[in-house]
């Protein structure tokens, strides 16, 4: 894609793309069966899939990390295919399924955001994670972390696949360079 060497900033992420298109082929001919039964079940995995607005912890570590190494500037959003949690969420907002708490409360933003799709019966769960990787890169932009950034910093959105290992960009990537203070519009 690039000569050797002359890698834009925005591209390092097509190289880590790369490399995991190497180590999926590779694991698949160690072990075929790997991929197809990491994507039977989500447990016990852990329950996350969301950089929650209200959520201080995800938003301390994003805060550390982007103020890190001065080359730390790409946030990678990274969604996955046959998530429980976001199963879940989509049970919820379109059929009504109670969420046990306090998972109800960490899933509500998600549920909210579901409910406002067009043709709800009909979203699939890759869609709808999709959607919650597209609202989480949100919350990431209008996080204080990124609203103070000093360099240009690129958030990406991702989907892994549980079925084959392979992640695929969805081609969400947004560019934010540094406001030079003042809030980001659309943040609060
Ligand atoms: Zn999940």
């Amino acid at each position: 894609m690039y000569p050797e060497g002359s890698l834009p900033a925005s591209a390092v992420p097509a190289e880590l793309l790369t490399l995991n298109a190497r180590w999926a082929a590779s694991v698949t001919n160690f072990d075929p069966n790997f991929f197809p039964n990491s994507a039977k079940g989500q447990s016990p995995r852990e329950y996350r899939q969301q950089f929650p607005t209200n959520d201080l912890s995800s938003h301390c570590v994003l805060q550390f990390a982007i103020n890190g190494p001065p080359d730390a500037n790409h946030v990678i959003v990274v969604g996955h295919t046959s998530c429980g949690g976001v199963g879940a969420a989509l049970n919820a907002a379109r059929d009504g399924d109670p969420i046990l708490p306090p998972l109800d409360q960490w899933l509500a933003p998600l549920v909210e955001r579901i409910k406002k799709l067009p043709d709800l019966p009909n979203q699939t769960l890759n869609n709808v994670t999709k959607e919650s990787v597209k609202m989480q890169i949100e919350n990431v932009c209008n996080s204080d972390a990124i609203k103070s950034i000093k360099k240009t910093v690129y958030i990406h959105g991702w989907m892994y696949h549980l079925e084959n290992g392979f992640l695929e960009d969805l081609y969400l990537t947004r560019e934010i360079a540094p406001s030079g203070g003042g809030p980001a519009p659309g943040g609060n």
